[in-house]
């Protein structure tokens, strides 16, 4: 299997994918217009240029960004993320997209996001730990425990938002400081975080996973994955679906691409990866070239890396029965209507990868009410609650007779639309 390099689709805008998807939905179920000129643009977009020390001495100006898209709902939420393509387009992006998955999700919160234009995997543990608290100190005011909660996403993890949370805490009072520790989510367990966050995005999809193979009457143990990334998202994805009994035959991240028919087996992956950097060379499964990833045998595709990998070239070739969006965006707006006509299914990113929102509410609550809750109460609640937003989606997509991506929509816009019209817009 051998292909040239797919040929990119034209992304005018990653804002503007996510805006034809919101339109769609808001046509399909005629959204009152009022709300819908107000969701069209995000609230406040917050840009700061910040030095940081390198490790030779050196200043240098970094860009980061945290545009908060909606908080009708509650208080603003979203993930962090570092990575070289990070502009203020695609944060637009990625934070209208978390209004819409918590709202879907029935999550007291609003959306928002946040990033650094930076290479991580250039910065030394020191750097990235100066960068983020002099991130923090630049952001100020702008979040809080009530007004924006952020979280990890790509290129950021739990020691990330230790370090947020802690220069938070020292802006603060000292009578502030143990109530501070809500100001982000994704912590590490030591200090305020919660059982099952790092594992809850994949797990969340694998809820669905498990949900959707019933509703299909088809054994988990009859199923194959292909799952892109290998990070937080589909490092977790791929474990807990060959714990369930699926087969991962082949993974995909930014360094290359295996796939084993027999299916792989993810702890020695992870092993592997962690020792050697990178994917090629694992003993326990044959490498592929990157492009004949999206010609794999298997009845479900994840794309959990980053977005619009899904593209029309490939979406044509595509073996699988459903997609399973773990990335935010992974689909470009051209393929998903290839899919569609290939009778393909998508379980879009705003249901998806919700699983991870869902865990840092649940993060949030206890913080607020000093609880800490155990494994297995996390988990059954986020079942409960991911598989209530699927079984809405499924509802609203058979009722407006549409997509599960604009069925998906529909559930959290009836939302939005309801609090602004019970509210009212101020003055
Ligand atoms: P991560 O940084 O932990 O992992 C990203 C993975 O993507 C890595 O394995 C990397 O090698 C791979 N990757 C990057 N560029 C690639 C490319 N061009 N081709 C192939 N692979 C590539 O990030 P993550 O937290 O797992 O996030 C992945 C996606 O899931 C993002 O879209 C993110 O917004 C979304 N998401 C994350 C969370 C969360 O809780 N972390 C929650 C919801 C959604």
């Amino acid at each position: 299997m051998s292909h040239p390099a797919s040929a990119p689709d034209e992304i005018e805008s990653l804002y503007k994918s996510a805006m034809t998807q919101f339109q769609r939905a808001a046509d399909a179920m005629g959204l009152d217009p009022a709300v819908r000129t107000i969701l069209a643009q995000p609230k406040n977009e917050v840009v700061v240029n910040f030095p940081v020390r390198m490790e030779d001495g050196r200043y240098e100006l970094f860009r980061g960004y945290r545009i908060q898209h909606n908080n009708i709902l509650g208080p603003y939420k979203g993930g962090i993320r570092y990575a070289p393509q990070v502009d203020q387009d695609e944060v637009k992006a990625l934070a209208a997209w978390m209004t819409f998955k918590t709202a879907l999700a029935g999550l007291p919160f609003g959306g928002a996001k946040g990033g650094i234009t930076c290479n991580p995997s250039k910065l030394s543990d020191e750097e990235q730990m100066r960068l983020t608290r002099r991130f923090t100190h630049a952001l100020g005011s702008n979040i809080g425990p009530e007004h924006d909660i952020p979280a990890p996403d790509v290129g950021t993890n739990a020691r990330h938002m230790v370090w947020m949370m802690d220069t938070y805490a020292n802006s603060v009072p000292v009578g502030e400081r143990n109530r501070a520790r809500a100001v982000v989510t994704g912590k590490s367990l030591a200090c305020g975080g919660s059982e099952g966050r790092e594992k809850a995005t994949g797990q969340g999809l694998c809820y669905l996973v498990e949900a959707w193979a019933e509703r299909k009457g088809i054994a988990l143990s009859k199923l194959r994955l292909a799952v892109q990334g290998f990070g937080n998202v589909g490092y977790h994805a791929a474990l807990i679906a060959s714990e369930m009994g699926a087969r991962v035959v082949a993974v995909h991240d930014h360094t290359g691409a295996v796939m084993n028919s027999a299916g792989l087996d993810i702890p020695s992956l992870r092993r592997h990866v962690d020792q050697s950097r990178k994917l090629v060379g694992f003993s326990g499964g044959e490498t592929i070239s990157p492009e004949s990833f999206w010609d794999v045998d298997a009845e479900i595709l994840v794309p959990a890396a980053i977005e619009n990998q899904l593209t029309s070239d490939r979406a044509r070739r595509v073996r699988a029965r459903v997609v399973f969006e773990g990335a935010n965006g992974p689909t470009t707006p051209q393929a998903d209507r290839i899919l569609q006509d290939r009778g393909i299914e998508v379980i879009p990113d705003i249901l998806a990868n919700s699983g991870g929102v869902i865990v840092s509410f649940f993060e949030w609550l206890q913080n607020k009410n000093c609880e800490s809750w155990d494994l297995e109460t996390v988990d059954r609640k986020l079942r409960r609650q991911v598989l209530k937003a699927f079984e809405s989606t499924i509802d609203a997509a058979s009722t407006h007779k549409t997509d599960l991506r604009t069925g998906a929509y529909v559930v959290g816009l009836r939302r939005l639309e309801r609090a602004y019209k019970e509210r009212g817009i101020f003055p």
